[in-house]
């Protein structure tokens, strides 16, 4: 992992791609790593609250805090809860640094904090996009906002003045792993805006295993032997990881998005008491995408 700390609002979530590694966790409540974690969401209510009182430790060094890292903090539940947003404004008034990973647009709501927290403190934003292909996008994460929304969220923060990122992960072999794919990502990243781009590669827990199998036989049943033959533990092979960081690094330069997105070595997270609400939502509670400005114009706003 890239980062040192992380925070995430919500534990489940709707967007329900089928690789996320996030499902797993659902299994350390006694729910499964399928339809629980995409429909049984967990509301970390008073999370801006603890957030405010481990910043204000007199030991706290002021690193940066990754949110997003297990959840998507801008799911749908984050329109009614705004915990992400108060989370912002609370590390913002710090001054404290913060990354955020998502693949949806109902980040830009919250472009006054960020522009906010940028004057005091380095922010980075990242999209996830597996993909420009909608079709493809659909099969593989049927509940995220189509991966142009994203990328149109991406310019409208980048034309603010927000630093921002996109992170192709993960790469799957036999799916979105041949240069032209990660060439058409890093192409659209770079058009609209990113500095930095990065490519992983899948990793498969145990609990996740299961499910992703399950949709290769529904989706990519000409694959399913191939993944079940290759798979070492959790991992690619090898050889397939050095190809995907290939792939990518040949992608970065072709498209001058040269900034690593790595750095940093990966700590224990810290562990706050934490108040949790559990909610079901049903998958078809999917808001409609939010409209966005092609270029936002922090001046005209
Ligand atoms: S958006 Fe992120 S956290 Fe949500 S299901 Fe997809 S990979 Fe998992």
């Amino acid at each position: 992992m890239p980062f040192k700390w992380s925070l995430n609002p919500y534990r489940g979530c709707v967007h329900a791609c089928h690789y996320c590694y996030a499902r797993e966790m659902h299994t350390y409540l006694g729910l499964d790593a399928e339809g629980d974690f995409e429909r049984q969401i967990f509301i970390k209510g008073n999370i801006a609250s603890v957030l405010d009182r481990e910043l204000s430790r007199p030991g706290w060094r002021g690193e940066s805090v990754a949110i997003g890292t297990a959840t998507d903090a801008y799911q749908p539940a984050e329109k009614r809860f705004r915990l992400t947003r108060a989370c912002i404004e609370t590390l913002g008034r710090h001054g404290n640094p913060f990354s955020v990973v998502t693949k949806s647009s109902l980040i830009v709501r919250d472009l006054d904090l960020l522009l906010a927290a940028r004057e005091r403190a380095d922010i980075r934003i990242y999209f996830t996009v597996t993909t420009v292909d909608p079709e493809l996008a659909e099969r593989i994460e049927p509940g995220a906002f189509p991966p142009a929304i994203r990328l149109r969220a991406l310019d409208t923060l980048a034309s603010a003045g927000i630093t921002c990122g996109v992170m192709m992960a993960p790469v799957m072999p036999g799916i979105n792993d041949s240069q032209a794919s990660i060439d058409a990502v890093a192409r659209s990243a770079a058009d609209a805006g990113a500095s930095s781009f990065w490519a992983g590669p899948l990793r498969l827990a145990p609990p996740v295993r299961n499910h992703f199998y399950g949709f290769l036989q529904q989706e990519f049943p000409e694959l399913l032997t191939w993944y079940l033959k290759h798979l070492d533990g959790q991992h690619l092979p090898r050889l397939d990881q050095e190809l995907i960081a290939h792939r990518a690094e040949r992608a970065r330069s072709r498209f001058g998005l040269d900034e690593s997105t790595r750095r940093g070595t990966p700590e224990p997270a810290p562990s706050p008491v934490l108040q949790l609400q559990q909610l079901s939502f049903p998958l078809s509670d999917d808001p409609a995408p939010i409209e966005l400005p092609l270029r936002y114009d922090p001046l005209s706003a």
